[in-house]
């Protein structure tokens, strides 16, 4: 479904991203994990194109989806983002939060949009917050909302940028459990997360980056349980 091709992103002269090539296929769930700088969220924000790649390209059921001639628009509805932050609309319902998007965007009446959005508020398990703020709802309800929210515009991918890093213990559990929920019924997912048991049960393939490149890539458990490179083994031998 998505294909990366060399793909490369500098910030000045700070080359963060040195030479991407992966894969990601229809139904697959793809983990990445790194440390900290490594180029996770760069690589996920060039998916979508929330950074220009500076060289490379990104290729969309094989239509190259970066560079000048591209649609940033169907690009951007084609693959839900989900930030460790949440970034709901904190002036907004939950309700709204969620029909925003489908309205302006996909131009969907008010009661189609509502009507996804009440289904996909069913299916985190916050129909009973429609009405209520974000201001109101705690971290791991958040995050839920944003899941919907991303949801409702109906995309064919999501990407998650440590979507539980943000919350309190006692409830990434609640979070987790949506996106494992939302693996099971097929959806495409590159997910960058700390969370190792949720890496291992959920994900399909591994990548492990580390400055700015894809060291190993792999089935979960065997990267877990016989890393090949010694930046991998001294990564997994802090995180396990
Ligand atoms: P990770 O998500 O793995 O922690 P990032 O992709 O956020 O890594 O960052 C990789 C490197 O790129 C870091 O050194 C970071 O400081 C740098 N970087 C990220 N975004 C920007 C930016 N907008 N401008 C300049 N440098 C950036
Ligand atoms: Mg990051």
């Amino acid at each position: 479904m998505i294909r990366v091709s060399e793909l490369r992103k500098s910030y000045g002269k700070h080359e963060v991203l040195k030479g991407i090539d992966a894969e990601i296929r229809k139904g697959e769930v793809v983990v990445i994990i790194g440390p900290s700088g490594s180029g996770k969220s760069t690589f996920l924000r060039c998916l979508n194109r929330l950074e220009e790649p500076s060289s490379g390209g990104v290729y969309f059921e094989g239509r190259m989806i970066t560079g000048k001639q591209a649609d940033l628009n169907a690009t951007r509805q084609q693959m839900g983002m989900v930030f460790q932050h949440f970034n709901l609309f904190p002036h907004m319902s939950v309700l709204d939060n969620l029909t925003i998007g489908p309205r302006k965007i996909k131009k969907l009446s008010k009661d189609e949009a509502e009507a996804i959005a009440v289904d996909l508020l069913r299916k985190v398990g916050l129909e009973d917050k429609r009405d209520a703020f974000p201001g109101s709802l705690s971290g791991g309800q958040k995050q839920r909302i944003a899941i919907a929210r991303a949801l409702a515009m109906q995309p064919d991918v999501m990407l998650f940028d440590e979507p539980t890093s943000a919350l309190d213990p006692e409830m990434v559990g609640e979070v987790l459990d949506v996106m494992k929920q939302l693996a099971m019924n097929g959806m495409t997912m590159a997910i960058v997360t700390h969370e190792m048991g949720f890496a291992r049960e959920v994900g399909d393939r591994l990548l492990f980056m580390d400055g700015g490149v894809i060291v190993e890539e792999g089935v979960p458990k065997d990267v877990f349980l016989q890393p090949r490179h010694a930046r991998t083994q001294e990564f997994l031998s802090k995180v396990l």
